[in-house]
């Protein structure tokens, strides 16, 4: 009996130490994401929780790699350990929480409806970021919510096919759309999921997009406020899918630019405004200079400025009819071979313009390096009504720097006759904007060439 005892003992303890082995996280010495898991998905499939809604939160504590940097590795792991007790005092009955990995946090929470959840949340993050008296540290915290599951008839029946580690990367997903310095709260919904299908669908039609051209180039021309005469045009992409109809680049050139599609889509189109312009000469057309976006991503080939003038030569185009627009986000980037590409590029016979110029903040000093023909200002600078006249002393100034520079200027987004009129008195050389047309089709482009505004 004796042995049998013991040997009850010794197995209930083993366990015990292998399930301590098993379900402890090496960094805070508490629970790990394992037990989350198992703890999770049994919580939520108890019968007598099928009418409690839950959450799975994914909580990061985002200045954890610069406390380790300034103190240590095991400061930070320290740290850790007093968050994971911080959000362990803030759980209730049914509640559990573990550190995942990093810096991030499981949390299993339940609520009752959006507002009373997103109000608890707040409250813990008030609470973290205190935790600490010298720094203010700052959590993102992504929220994926279960709600009662039912059957057909709608009446809620226990929980079948819990997923916690589906339910924690959606929670995930939504943390990972944060940015801001700063603690905030992303809920996980429907609209982020479109927003996902969206970018796999561009990224599974974008090579069969460029062979089928279905990318079309839109003309948007620029006038001379003085004598309303056409003066120069923009290339700007226009996506003509047959599943979508047309889309706007707003849609697909963000995502290009992340998933560096962006380069072939800027030499496609500058290909394309090549051959056009070159044909337009061909046929006797008054062609004047098209510019075309280049983006960001190409600024770090330091044979960009070649490969351009192939392009152009290959079209056999002469280069003063292409200009090559900059947004300010490529100032960022390789100072030094930015520069280089540019005074390339001019010795090319190749304008180079700086586009949505005011939009970012430094602004002045890419302007005192880089040795630009055109700036273009911002469509912002017309949009907001300006009572109080500072909008137009800002305008004012930036043309005067301009010319102080040498450099032409080019008004974006200009909608209304009064703005004409002033930039036409302030010797601004172009504008761009609704005012005198929108982005058009080639051919009717093409009739605007040989004409003077109606
Ligand atoms: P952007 O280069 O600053 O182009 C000007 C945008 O302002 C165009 O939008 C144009 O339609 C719009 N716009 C012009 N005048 C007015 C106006 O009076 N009022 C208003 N509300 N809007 C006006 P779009 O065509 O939608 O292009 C958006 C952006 O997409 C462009 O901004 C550019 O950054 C990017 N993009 C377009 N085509 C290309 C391309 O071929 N390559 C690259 N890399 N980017 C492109
Ligand atoms: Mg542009
Ligand atoms: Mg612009």
């Amino acid at each position: 009996l004796i042995f049998v005892l013991i040997y009850i003992i010794k197995t209930v303890s083993n366990r015990k130490r292998m399930s301590e082995i098993f379900f402890m996280d090496e960094t805070t010495g508490q629970h790990n994401w394992l037990w989350f898991i198992t703890n999770a998905e049994r919580e939520l499939k108890k019968k007598h929780n099928a009418d409690r809604k839950y959450a799975v939160l994914d909580v990061v504590f985002v200045n954890y790699r610069n406390f380790c940097v300034c103190h240590s590795v095991e400061e930070g792991g320290k740290m850790l350990c007093r968050i994971n007790d911080r959000i362990q005092s803030f759980l209730g009955k049914h509640e559990i929480t573990a550190h995942h990995s990093a810096s991030h946090f499981a949390v299993l929470l339940e609520y009752t409806d959006r507002d009373e959840l997103e109000d608890r949340i707040h409250k813990m993050i008030d609470d973290l970021e205190h935790i600490n008296d010298e720094h203010k540290f700052y959590y993102w915290i992504g929220v994926d919510r279960i709600p009662e599951s039912k059957d057909e008839k709608g009446k809620i029946v226990r929980r079948e096919d819990v997923d916690v580690e589906r339910e924690f990367n959606n929670a995930g997903a939504a943390r990972a759309t944060l940015t801001v310095e700063d603690s905030a709260i992303a809920f996980f919904d429907d609209k982020m999921v479109e927003e996902q299908r969206w970018i796999d669908l561009i990224n599974e039609n974008q090579m069969r997009a460029l062979a089928e051209e279905e990318f079309v180039v839109y003309y948007q021309p620029k006038y001379d406020p003085r004598t309303e005469e056409l003066k120069g045009a923009e290339a700007l992409i226009r996506w003509m899918s047959p599943e979508h109809g047309m889309i706007s680049p707003g849609r697909f050139i963000p995502i290009f630019e992340k998933n560096g599609f962006i380069t072939r889509i800027d030499h496609y189109m500058l290909a394309h405004v090549a051959k056009d312009q070159r044909r337009w000469l061909d046929a006797g057309f008054k062609c004047v200079p098209v510019s075309v976006n280049v983006s960001r991503a190409h600024f770090i080939e330091a044979d960009l400025a070649d490969q351009i003038k192939g392009i152009v030569d290959d079209a056999g185009t002469p280069h003063e009819l292409i200009e090559i627009e900059l947004t300010e986000s490529a100032f960022f980037d390789d100072k030094n071979a930015l520069i280089s590409t540019i005074k390339k590029l001019r010795d090319y016979g190749f304008a180079v313009s700086m586009d949505d110029f005011g939009s970012g903040y430094s602004s002045l000093n890419s302007l005192k390096e880089m040795p630009l023909d055109v700036l273009k200002l911002d469509a912002e600078f017309f949009r907001n009504d300006d009572a109080d006249g500072r909008g137009q002393i800002v305008v004012s100034e930036a043309i005067k720097l301009a010319k102080n520079l040498k450099m032409r200027t080019v008004a974006e987004g200009v909608e209304e006759k009064n703005q004409v009129d002033f930039l036409a008195e302030q010797g601004c050389d172009m504008i761009q904007g609704f005012y005198f047309a929108k982005p058009m089709p080639k051919d009717e482009y093409e009739t605007r060439m040989n004409n003077k505004i109606a």
